[in-house]
């Protein structure tokens, strides 16, 4: 088999690359292995706005600007809605925080997002006295449904092979690589925080963070918009609302604990005060770099190797840009910011 790329990963940056490749009529096979599921467990959420100081997120306009297209395009692609419009509901801890908001809607990037209205709560099983900041033109991407339905698009074109890919076996050529059967011009390697496996890209500098999110059924609590306070509390429908996230830089498993539940319950008990039951629990490790950004580029001395990662806790917003980017730069020698490119660690 021969063609223009591997793809190693089908997480949200593996498919954004393959969406890239496919727009450009470049032929190319994706190896999965389910080994990682941060893509599969996120929230989703996009939104232009840090919560926590109300200060805009890096480069968030113009990776909104490519990412809500492509969003549409793929439901297009695959005759199915992801890309569910949701307002966030900041809840106010103080009047300073109200203050603070008012403060921020004045500025040029968050302008647009940020109501300069307080909501007051009327739920009487949410506890907010100072009210709610209401983020608009934001949402959440199904990006369960959505990569489910991308890889039965692959498989239908027979263009993923869902095993393990085994780096030893990569027979590095003077033009492009060959891997078993395939010979390809590059391989483009999206593994998430499987990048730690991979001894050409694992002197990387990831800080890997793992998240636990838990699923809730709470009949009573009737809101149709996101919460967000200690943890966020995000409605999927027919009463279930997915709530998170934990963060934890020890644990270096995928593997839902005890600990993460409590916690999750901890902070949902101090602002939700209806019942709900938990039926479902989740995690999945978040591929943070050390700085914050993404990497990309090729590797310092095999440039048939190349990486796209570290799309951190914001995967939704970054990875269609990125994919972007890393394909212009491989294909049109277009430079890559020194914010992103992975030469910044050499
Ligand atoms: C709890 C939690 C909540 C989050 N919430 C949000 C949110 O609301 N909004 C947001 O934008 N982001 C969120 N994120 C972050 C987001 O999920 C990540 O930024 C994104 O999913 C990373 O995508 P990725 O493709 O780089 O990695 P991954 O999704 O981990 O995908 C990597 C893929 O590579 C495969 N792979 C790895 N090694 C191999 C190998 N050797 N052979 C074959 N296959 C391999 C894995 O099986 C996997 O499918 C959240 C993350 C977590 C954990």
């Amino acid at each position: 088999m021969n063609v223009d790329y591997i793809i190693v990963g089908l997480g949200l940056s593996g498919m954004a690359f393959a969406e890239e490749l496919t727009k450009q009529n470049k032929s190319f096979v994706v190896y999965d292995d389910r080994s990682q599921n941060s893509s599969l467990v996120a929230g989703g959420m996009y939104n232009p706005v840090i919560l926590k100081r109300f200060t805009p997120v890096w480069n968030a306009e113009e990776q909104l600007k490519t990412a809500l297209p492509y969003y549409k395009r793929l439901e297009e692609k695959l005759h199915n809605t992801y890309d569910h419009k949701i307002d966030i509901y900041r809840v106010f801890k103080s009047v300073e925080e109200q203050n603070n908001w008012f403060y921020a809607c004045d500025k040029i990037l968050l302008k647009d997002f940020m109501s300069s209205t307080i909501i007051r709560n009327k739920n009487k099983f949410v506890d907010a006295p100072f009210g709610y900041g209401r983020l608009e033109k934001t949402g959440r991407i199904d990006i369960n449904s959505l990569i489910h339905d991308y890889r039965v698009l692959l498989l239908n074109k027979k263009v993923i092979r869902e095993e393990k890919f085994f780096y030893h076996q990569i027979i590095l050529k003077k033009k492009g690589v060959e891997y078993n059967d395939v010979k390809a011009k590059r391989i483009v390697f999206c593994e998430g925080y499987g990048i730690k496996q991979n001894p050409y890209f694992n002197y990387l500098p990831m800080k890997e963070a793992k998240g636990e999110l838990i699923t809730i059924h709470a009949p009573d609590l009737n809101v149709d918009y996101l919460i967000k306070a200690a943890v966020f509390v995000m409605p999927l429908g027919n009463d279930h609302y997915k709530v998170g996230a934990t963060f934890n830089w020890k644990d270096k498993t995928s593997t839902p604990t005890t600990e993460g539940m409590l916690e999750l319950e901890k902070k949902l008990n101090s602002f939700i005060k209806c019942k709900y039951e938990i039926v479902d629990h989740l995690a999945g490790i978040r591929p943070t770099i050390v700085d914050r950004r993404p990497l990309l580029g090729v590797h310092p001395e095999h440039d048939q190797l190349a990486v796209l990662n570290g799309l951190g806790t914001r995967g939704v917003m970054i990875a269609p840009l990125m994919a972007i980017k890393l394909y212009q730069y491989l294909e049109r020698h277009v430079s890559l910011d020194n914010e992103v490119s992975i030469s910044r660690f050499q």
